[in-house]
């Protein structure tokens, strides 16, 4: 039997990044950034986060340990994280000004830069597959609403009866009252650096509580809250999007690195504390680089994250999970 031993390390990790070293491969996730200290402060709560997102972690290193490509394991947590109440994707998002849910997601291949995304659905499933399709199944990049549904359907994904699918007793008291004036931190995202040396970016999302006329925020725009380029890194955003589509900041971090010869780290600390923080666009994102090292900065007090990786030398695992600056970290023996 394997055994694990947990550390819990307490201090400044809003951004972890780590010295460049063989990884096999390595797989970062997040659940959305806010005002979630509390969170990490409710025993109970924090517990059933930080196991959401052990299990997403567990999910995709099934799929790369055993040679799995990056797209596989993006999409395969996506889907998880899309079905779990918790987070502010697929069921449990967060709904729109008129009490609906309409869905947002995004993938992106660095191999190629080939990218499918999808805005404003109601009734598609997985939106992440839907956006899947879309990058493999169409000549397009970027599908809306009704058109992106129709799609979708003739692709055989799975579709819900209604859009009241997605919502949850606690969405669906926000529904009932549409007091808040703002609710749920939650977006997820996924990117991957496999085996094979590609990067993968996912993200998908229920956007802004109460957002109206259609809005698109930054999670389904290329460049802003989802990219990836074997060239430089992979990146998925979370945060108030209409700053991460000023900013074009998941390309952003990409420019920096490949252009400016910026670390990772150092790219995604200077966006999200430095040119984000002057504007007070709330929000983190994670980013790994061809070689395998990786960002998970915030502003916001917390970001729901993960990250794990394969040691090339050891064959083993470590991993680590964080709600606010704390993060608790497990090595396989
Ligand atoms: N970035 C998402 C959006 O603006 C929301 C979030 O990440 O919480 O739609």
């Amino acid at each position: 039997m394997k055994a694990f031993y947990f550390v819990m390390l307490l201090g400044l990790f809003s951004t972890i990044s780590l010295q460049a070293q063989q990884r096999e491969y390595v797989l970062l996730v997040h659940g959305g950034a806010g005002n979630i200290t509390s969170v990490e402060k409710d025993d109970a709560k924090s517990g059933l986060y930080y196991a959401a997102l052990d299990s997403a972690l567990m999910i995709g290193n099934a799929i790369l340990s055993a040679g799995g490509e990056g797209e596989e394991a993006v999409r395969a947590v996506i889907r998880y994280f899309e079905s779990n109440p918790l987070f502010n994707a697929g069921v449990g998002a967060t709904c729109t000004v008129d009490g609906t849910f309409e869905l947002d997601a995004a993938i992106m291949r660095g191999r190629d830069l080939s990218a499918g995304t999808v805005a404003g659905v109601k009734l598609v499933k997985h939106p992440i597959e839907a956006a899947y399709s879309v990058m493999t199944a169409s000549p397009h990049v970027m599908l809306s609403g009704a058109g992106a549904e129709d799609f979708a359907r003739s692709n055989g994904l799975e579709m819900v009866a209604t859009n009241e699918y997605f919502a949850t007793p606690k969405t669906q008291r926000w529904i009932d009252e549409l007091k808040q004036s703002s609710k749920k931190n939650g977006t997820v995202g996924c990117v991957v650096l496999d085996s094979k040396g590609n990067l993968t970016a996912g993200t998908s999302t229920g956007g802004m509580f109460k957002k109206k006329w259609g809005r698109i925020g930054d999670s389904p725009i290329i460049g802003a809250g989802t990219y990836a380029d074997n060239a430089g890194c992979a990146v998925s955003c979370t945060g108030h999007g209409e700053y991460f589509i000023r900013h074009a900041v998941a390309y952003d971090v990409c420019a920096r690195y490949k252009y400016l010869k910026q670390s990772v780290g150092e790219a995604a600390s200077t966006i999200i504390h430095h040119v984000l923080n002057a504007e007070a666009g709330n929000g983190g994102l994670i980013a790994v680089d061809k070689e395998g090292n990786f960002a998970m900065p915030f502003n916001s007090s917390g970001m729901y994250r993960g990250y794990i990786y394969k040691d090339a030398e050891t064959g083993k695992w470590k991993k680590g999970v964080g709600i606010g600056n704390k993060m608790i970290e497990d090595v396989q023996h």
